[in-house]
């Protein structure tokens, strides 16, 4: 059997803030990235105390909070301390998986024997963060036998502590967390969940696979069936597969509420040259396509798998903008936009017989990306962004893109 740990570090951004100044350990903390925006990011583990949560709006944090301190977001101080965590737990063990800027799996299968026990583990990894990282820093460590397990067990853990889900432990543990405790189901599957009468995962086992499959689709019928049986979900199970990058996403989450046309489509068209210019920088092509938008209570989703591979901004924004977005008609104010390009492969593994007008384009891209890797990404843009404000990259939580950011 497998033995997997997941190590979270404990309210991250605000924990690395409190590390760098002590005079904010101890206070509430809301991590903004501007001062004078709306949104809190992250809340130090006092802030949280009061009901701040990440996502909160800054007027009802202060409501709730008054002496609440807000610090400005400083990625590339977080970046510095995910790469510092990233050696430290890959010392213990070759088998890594970084998930989030403060997230990592664990695969200890291999070298348990050299420490023993998997809480003997937990327990020199907990030392060594203090020790290296900071002793205002702590980690949640959860282990079990696949991905998706070790990462609830994660949920039960105290901070700076442990917690480990066994086989006999896990009818009562799935009968007892929420649907959304489990890495993967979103607002949306759990709704459908709670309106199918399904109020906890046990549920799932006695269904029917067909009745599962009607209700959730194709996908999310047996997914749920695998989650339900304590089986790894199809999502986590990936990372023990090849550990090459599998797409690029680009998340940015908005100010207000937009619902200018003109702004959406510059928004989309902005994240799409972003994350193409990684593709490329990467030498990739990628060949499944989504976008999103989310508003106040609305989420909406497209994605589609080509027959070929894409890598340019022009094709990419294409398909999203005029292929999926246009061609849906039901527009609703949206706070957060995102766009993903998966299923990518090296160039050097796809066919050369490109045509004459892709060699052509992709001449122009690659003049592109030689005076933006001199000038900086944006130096060179399209014409469709020349008037906008741009949206310059940045660390996001989630490192869809986690080997590109970290290769030494
Ligand atoms: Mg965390």
């Amino acid at each position: 059997m497998n033995t997997i740990l997941h190590v979270d570090l404990n309210s991250y951004f605000a924990t690395v803030e409190q590390q760098q100044n002590p005079k904010l350990r101890g206070k509430p903390v809301g991590i903004v990235k501007d001062i004078g925006r709306a949104c809190i990011i992250a809340a130090s583990k006092e802030a949280k105390k009061q009901g701040i949560k990440t996502g909160s709006s800054v007027f009802d944090a202060r409501y709730l909070c008054p002496s609440l301190v807000l610090v400005k977001a400083d990625f590339d101080k977080y970046l510095h301390y995910t790469k510092r965590f990233y050696r430290l737990v890959r010392s213990f063990t070759p088998e890594v998986h970084l998930f989030s800027l403060d997230e990592a799996f664990l695969n200890a299968t291999d070298s348990l024997s050299i420490y023993g026990s998997a809480e003997n583990l937990a327990g020199k990894i907990q030392e060594r963060i203090a020790k290296e990282m900071g002793s205002w820093v702590t980690a949640s460590i959860g282990i079990a036998k696949n991905y998706m397990l070790s990462k609830l067990a994660g949920e039960y853990a105290p901070k700076g502590g442990y917690y480990r889900i066994r086989d006999r432990d896990l009818d009562r543990i799935l009968a007892t967390c929420k649907p959304r405790d489990i890495c993967g189901i979103g607002p949306r599957i759990a709704e459908k969940l709670s309106n199918t009468g399904i109020s906890n995962l046990l549920q799932i086992r006695a269904l029917p696979a067909s009745l599962m499959k009607q209700r959730f689709g194709p996908f999310w019928g047996p997914e749920l069936q695998r989650i339900a049986c304590g089986n790894d979900s199809h999502l986590l199970s990936l990372l023990d597969g090849n550990s090459e990058m599998k797409g690029v996403g680009r998340t940015i989450t908005g100010v207000r509420l937009c619902d200018s046309e003109a702004e959406i489509r510059t928004t989309i068209r902005n994240l799409t040259e972003e994350a193409t210019s990684k593709i490329r920088e990467m030498d990739m092509a990628g060949r499944h396509l989504a976008v999103f938008l989310e508003g106040e209570e609305q989420i909406w989703y497209r994605h589609r798998t080509l027959g070929y591979y894409v890598r340019h901004p022009d094709e990419v924004f294409g398909l999203l903008y005029n292929g999926f977005y246009k061609s849906w008609r039901r527009a609703f104010p949206v706070i957060r936009f995102g766009v993903r390009i998966d299923q990518l492969k090296p160039m050097r593994e796809l066919s050369s017989c490109w045509l004459p007008s892709w060699k052509r384009r992709e001449r122009v891209w690659q003049a592109v990306d030689k005076l933006n890797q001199k000038y900086g990404l944006f130096s060179v843009r399209s014409g469709a962004l020349l008037k906008a404000k741009l949206i310059r990259p940045e660390v996001t939580g989630y490192l869809g893109d986690k080997i590109y950011q970290f290769r030494e």
